[in-house]
């Protein structure tokens, strides 16, 4: 006669050493759960790492890292709010950040908030702008990163020159024209890269 499913051997045996084994569920929210080493959990700026270059914005897919330049603030400044309300936890931000220290995939996972403001991440970066157009041109620690990363080869640049000058103290200004003309000796100034072209094509 065929025994019941229960009373079967093996069936037994895996109930005995179930009943006397440790649970495999964790007890959360008894406890604290630390989830493993590789968990890609919310993404989180480090502002001393992020040089405000904004290439995480360009790459998220759902685009919930904003880019705000407020020219008119003193100085002005670029400020990126990343929306974790919105985010997938791609890790592509982490991934393509040319400082690959600007932003980490942390490996928080409980997302719960009361507040707007708790699934808001906020970097701010002084920007500079260009003394051609007055347009904005790059944060200041984006252009002293790429200084760094060039060394001397930097100084071949006139806008990275004449940054490196001003915040060194032996260069005040770059040339200012007045005119709407562009002219030739613009090229001496910190620029845009639109002002660069115009600048090398002026007389
Ligand atoms: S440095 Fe990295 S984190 Fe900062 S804006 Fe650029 S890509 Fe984003
Ligand atoms: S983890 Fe993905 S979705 Fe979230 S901010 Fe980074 S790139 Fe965007």
């Amino acid at each position: 006669m065929k025994l019941p499913a229960f009373m079967q051997p093996r069936i037994l045996k895996q109930a005995v050493q179930a009943t006397f084994s440790p649970a495999f569920t964790t007890r959360f929210p008894a406890e604290p759960f630390e989830p493993q080493e590789s968990f890609r959990g919310r993404p989180r700026f480090n502002a001393d790492g992020c040089v405000g270059c904004g290439a995480c914005a360009e790459v998220c897919p759902p685009k919930c890292i904003e880019v705000i330049d407020d020219a008119q603030a003193s100085p002005p400044r670029r400020i990126l709010v990343q929306h974790l309300d919105a985010c997938i936890v791609c890790g592509q931000c982490e991934r393509y950040c040319p400082t690959q220290d600007g932003i980490h995939m942390s490996r928080e996972w409980d997302f719960a908030g009361f507040a707007p403001e708790d699934f808001e991440e906020r970097v701010e970066k002084e920007l500079v702008m260009c003394e051609v157009c007055g347009e904005v041109l790059a944060p200041a620690d984006q252009l002293r990163w790429l200084a760094e990363r060039l060394g001397p080869m930097s100084f071949a640049n006139p806008t990275l020159s004449m940054f490196a000058g001003q915040r060194l103290g032996y260069v005040e200004q770059g040339v200012q024209n007045p005119s709407e003309t562009v002219l030739r000796a613009d090229r001496m100034a910190i620029q845009c890269p639109k002002c660069k072209r115009k600048t090398a094509r002026a007389a």
